[in-house]
């Protein structure tokens, strides 16, 4: 039997009290233990050079879905030598792909799903955490940052460096989008944190799990998130509310065409 979040056998206390910060923020939420807020086990394991949530999934012809084996994989950063549970964001993004495999499933196969699913889990670790750059607990200054999204660090063959990346919609071409779902989703992680900034995260937090739960397919795109975050804010605050009006300028400011936001009812 898995331990409780937060309460794993021998893991680090760091990473019990993580785990405990993303379970409460769930569920003040409204996220039940059924929707991925649950025990879970921590493998922590030196030897990896990976943080990841990873579960055996069996999808049903209906579309709903059953997680087995589920566990999250904390290993070591190559570069630093530090675990990544020195950094409690990165542990709040690995739960918040839980969270999203539960509400969704199969959510975050496909290419373009892959980067909703990552940046999904950026915007959650920040309004958990309650800062815009995540992993500054591995690397000072962090790998990549919702605030400004224009570089981050990026594995490049054996190192890391910081390289320039999309901050616009419109910047994600089939050239950068060959170059995976971390390269690209600043223009994302930016619409969140324009929202957050506006709204503060916690309503953030409330129209972003709106969208989870009732809007996006498993192979989500950057227009389903679009869609499901105007419409999402739509449900909780009323049609032309200024939540909702925020929600659109924050897609438009990332380059959205601001015909396309606007026609979203
Ligand atoms: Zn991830």
């Amino acid at each position: 039997m898995p331990a409780p979040a937060g309460a794993s056998a021998g893991i680090p206390p760091a990473l019990a009290a993580a785990a405990t910060a993303a379970r409460d923020f769930f569920t003040a939420l409204g996220v039940t233990e059924a929707e991925g807020n649950g025990p879970i086990e921590f493998r922590v394991d030196p030897a990896s050079h990976d943080a990841a949530y990873r579960a055996d999934l069996t999808l049903a012809p209906d579309g709903t879905g059953s997680l087995a084996n589920e566990r999250v994989e904390i290993g070591t950063d190559p570069f630093t030598g530090a675990p990544f549970w020195q950094a409690p964001d990165v542990v709040y993004h690995e739960l918040t792909h839980r969270v999203a495999a539960h509400l969704v499933p199969g959510f975050g196969v496909t290419p373009t799903s892959r980067i909703v699913d990552e940046s999904l889990a950026d915007t959650f670790a920040a309004a958990i955490e309650g800062n815009w750059t995540l992993g500054e607990g591995l690397v000072p200054g962090g790998l990549r940052s919702s605030a400004d999204p224009s570089s981050q660090l990026m594995l490049d063959g054996a190192t890391r460096v910081h390289v320039a990346t999309p901050t616009r919609v419109d910047e994600m071409t089939a050239d950068s989008l060959a170059k995976g779902p971390y390269f690209n989703i600043g223009p994302l992680n930016h619409a969140a944190y324009l929202v957050g900034e506006a709204l503060g995260t916690g309503l953030m937090a409330r129209i972003y799990l709106e969208a989870l739960r009732h809007h996006l397919p498993a192979a989500a795109g950057v227009t389903d998130l679009v869609l499901g975050t105007v419409r999402g804010a739509g449900t909780l605050f009323g049609a032309g509310s200024a939540e909702q009006l925020a929600v659109r300028d924050a897609w438009k400011s990332v380059g959205v065409r601001a015909a396309a936001v606007d026609s979203i009812t």
